[in-house]
C-alpha cells in the first residue's frame, strides 16, 4: 500500500479544494476503497477523510427522503419510513455486503463502489479500467460474473451496485457539489457505460463530492420490490438482480419502473420491460410478455451467456411480488 496523507477538512468547500489536486482521492467508510489501496488499485498520495463532516442524516418530508452523502447504509435500511415508503431501497441495502460493512459504508460511497472484474483487482493482469490501452482480458476469459448490457470492445465489468439499482426504479437525483458550486443529476445520469473510456465511471468531474440524494415519494415507490439472485445467500455480489415499482389501479398497472442490477456495465434501466406493463392488466401473460422484453441488445460472452434468461425470470418473479 502506498503511503497516504490523511487530510481531514473543516467543511465541504475545503474538501472540494483538497480534492481537487492530482493524486488526492476521498474517504468515507472506506470499505472499498482500502482495499483496493492494500492492492495497490488505488494508489492516492492524500486522502480526504469526510467523516469528519457533519452529513449523515436521513430526513423525510412531504417531498420525499433526503439522505446525506454519509448516511450509513445500515441506518437508512432500519429507517421506518423507508421500510414503508421506499421498500425496495431498504431491500436493497440488507441484500448488500455484510452486517459489518453496512454499519461502516455510507450511501455516497455505495453510488462510488468500483467493478469486482477480479482482473480490475489484481494488477499483475492488463485491464482498460485500471490502465487505459493495456487490454481487456476478460472478454476472453473470466467473465461468469460480468455484464452482458453496455459493454463496449474496451471493457465488460458489470457495476456491482444493489442500492443504485435501486434508487433507478426510484428516480433519485443525486446532488453534487464542485468547485462551480452545486449540480443535480439524475441517477440514471450519473454512472457512464464504458465505451472506449472505461477508467471515467461517473460524471463526477475532478474534485467533486456527491453532497445529497434526494429520492421523491410516490405510489410506485410504496409497491416496491428487490430480488438478488447470487451464488450464496449473503455477503456476495448480484449475478442478477431486479427493482420493481408498480402504481397499480385495481387491477391495472398505471405506472412501471424497472432496473436491473448484476448484468449492466452501470444500474441498468429496463424501458422495454415498463412499456409493456403500463396499462395493462396485471395478469400472468402480461407479466411474463413483459419479462421475455428484459436484456433487449444483450452482447453475451460465453461464459456470461445464461445470465440473460436469468434476468427474465429474475424480473418476473419480482414483477409477480410486487404486484399480487
Ligand atoms: Fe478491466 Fe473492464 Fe476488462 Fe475487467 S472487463 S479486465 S475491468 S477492462
Amino acid at each position: 500500500m502506498q503511503p497516504f496523507t490523511l487530510i481531514q477538512p473543516k467543511d465541504v468547500s475545503a474538501a472540494v479544494i483538497a480534492a481537487g489536486r492530482p493524486g488526492a482521492k476521498y474517504i468515507a467508510g472506506g470499505t472499498d476503497l482500502l482495499q483496493l489501496a492494500k492492492d495497490d488499485v488505488e494508489t492516492p498520495d492524500r486522502m480526504i477523510d469526510l467523516e469528519v463532516l457533519d452529513a449523515h442524516g436521513i430526513r423525510v418530508d412531504g417531498n420525499g427522503l433526503h439522505l446525506e452523502p454519509l448516511a450509513r447504509m445500515s441506518d437508512v435500511a432500519a429507517h421506518p419510513d423507508v421500510v414503508k415508503n421506499w421498500p425496495v431501497l431498504s431491500q436493497a441495502l440488507l441484500a448488500s455486503a455484510s452486517p459489518q460493512i453496512r454499519n461502516m459504508a455510507t450511501m455516497g460511497g455505495n453510488l462510488l463502489q468500483r467493478t469486482r472484474c477480479g482482473y480490475f483487482r489484481d494488477t499483475g493482469f492488463a485491464c482498460n479500467k485500471r490502465e487505459p490501452g493495456s487490454g481487456c482480458p476478460a472478454i476472453t476469459g473470466e467473465s461468469r460474473t460480468l455484464a452482458i448490457l453496455g459493454v463496449s470492445d474496451h471493457c465488460i465489468a458489470s457495476n456491482p451496485g444493489d442500492m443504485a439499482v435501486a434508487l433507478t426504479v426510484l428516480d433519485a437525483q443525486i446532488e453534487l457539489t464542485g468547485g462551480n458550486g452545486k449540480r443535480t443529476v439524475p441517477i440514471g445520469d450519473f454512472h457512464k457505460i464504458p465505451g472506449d473510456t472505461p477508467h471515467i465511471e461517473t460524471v463526477l468531474q475532478p474534485g467533486e463530492m456527491i453532497t445529497g440524494i434526494d429520492v421523491p415519494a410516490s405510489a410506485a415507490a410504496r409497491r416496491s420490490h428487490y430480488l438478488k439472485v447470487r451464488d450464496r445467500a449473503s455477503f456476495e455480489f448480484a449475478v442478477v438482480s431486479a427493482a420493481v415499482a408498480l402504481e397499480m389501479d385495481g387491477g391495472a398497472i398505471r405506472f412501471a419502473r424497472i432496473a436491473a442490477g448484476g448484468v449492466g456495465t452501470k444500474p441498468w434501466r429496463l424501458p422495454e420491460v415498463e412499456a409493456a406493463l403500463t396499462g395493462k392488466q396485471a395478469d400472468a401473460t402480461t407479466l411474463k410478455t413483459a419479462a421475455d422484453q428484459a436484456g433487449v441488445g444483450a452482447k453475451t460472452t460465453r461464459m456470461n451467456a445464461f445470465k440473460l434468461m436469468l434476468l427474465k425470470r429474475t424480473v418476473l418473479r419480482a414483477l409477480q411480488t410486487v404486484s399480487a
